[in-house]
């Protein structure tokens, strides 16, 4: 597949479309994939009973407030929960999905074409290398350049011998504060970018610099920030001031973790959350600043709590429960359909 290929389409497992057929987009999610990374193995007897207990109505109570830490809630292994849970999606009006699962988190390009396929979603999918602790025992010998052929492998022939190509570069993984191996992808995504003219997307570190520093180094390194987006704003820019810095940058800002409400702990801090009426209202103050072309959401779906099968509010919810709100709240119906097909069509075209 060549560059001149790839410009002006968009490219799901199942080929590449006409953005046009984009339609209504999550811009952020996870249908199947290994989270394992996160977990870490607690000393307390107590404790180990409930991290390895699958997740169930009886131990929901536990997860909902111990976040990341029971394995079960980590594994989205099953490709037909998976699809019947995508379904919701679409039923609710919805087109596309943008799979975030990279290298990392058990990327698995022909699941997502079977799920595609059984579906009839447009699925795309993401490349890269998400954060440290996934990273395995060569990634320190693996020079940035190697990275970098390796996304635009992904993206212009596909991922090992599987045929099904990358649609763009994400969710590339940083830490706080950044390790050496993840500046060093996060460069070499920046070339990929260069290279292949895919977005790239960012998963910020969790401290409130973080995501003005990946823009300061991806600027310096001669990345197109109005073809980058930084995840997870809904945690990690918390200072309005800050986030209106980032929007002046000219990168999107996107809000994926609709449906996450309060906080959680995790590794002995507290992430302090909005709620999703939070969430809308930072965006309104967003868009009233002219950046509604910037703007992203998503559910970042990873954790089986987040599920209907689990008792969650599933890949339907924007579409269900947030829409209503945005109207509620005074959004019109160019402003939704700007977040919802609009912006996602622009950044998900290769130029
Ligand atoms: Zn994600």
């Amino acid at each position: 597949m060549e560059r001149s290929q790839l410009t002006g389409k968009i490219q799901t497992v199942l080929g590449l479309i006409d953005p046009e057929c984009l339609g209504v987009t999550l811009p952020h999610e996870h249908l199947v994939s290994d989270g394992s990374c996160w977990y870490v193995e607690p000393g307390e007897a107590s404790v180990k009973a409930m991290v390895h207990q699958p997740v169930s109505l009886d131990n929901l109570w536990w997860i909902r407030y111990h976040l990341f830490q029971n394995m079960d809630d980590l594994m989205f292994l099953d490709e037909q929960e998976a699809i019947d849970e995508a379904m919701r999606f679409k039923l609710a009006g919805g087109d596309s999905i943008v799979e975030m699962s990279n290298i990392g988190l058990g990327r698995d390009p022909a699941a997502l074409a079977r799920i595609s396929r059984a579906t009839g979603l447009n699925i795309i999918m993401g490349s890269g290398y998400y954060l440290d602790v996934s990273h395995g025992p060569e990634m320190d010998a693996r020079s940035q350049q190697e990275i970098t052929d390796e996304i635009v492998r992904d993206i212009t022939e596909g991922v090992g011998s599987t045929g099904i190509r990358a649609g763009l570069i994400g969710e590339i993984g940083c830490s706080w504060p950044m390790t050496d191996n993840e500046r060093k992808s996060l460069l070499a995504s920046a070339r990929a970018q260069q290279l292949t003219g895919a977005h790239l997307n960012v998963h910020p570190g969790q401290g409130e610099d973080a995501a003005m520093e990946i823009v300061q180094l991806l600027d310096k390194a001669g990345a197109d920030l109005s073809r980058t987006t930084i995840d997870h704003i809904d945690r990690a820019v918390r200072e309005p001031a800050n986030r209106i810095k980032l929007a002046q940058t000219g990168c999107y800002l996107e809000y994926d973790l609709f449906g996450r409400e309060g906080y959680y702990p995790i590794h002995h801090r507290v992430i302090d959350l909005p709620n999703d009426a939070q969430r809308i209202n930072e965006i309104i103050e967003l868009i009233d600043r002219g950046f509604l072309s910037q703007i992203l959401i998503s559910q970042d779906i990873w954790n089986k709590i987040q599920r209907c099968t689990y008792g969650g509010w599933g890949y339907a919810h924007i579409m269900r429960n947030t829409l209503p709100v945005m109207r509620a709240k005074g959004m019109t119906e160019e402003q939704i359909h700007s977040i919802m097909v609009e912006n996602p069509r622009r950044v998900f075209t290769f130029v």
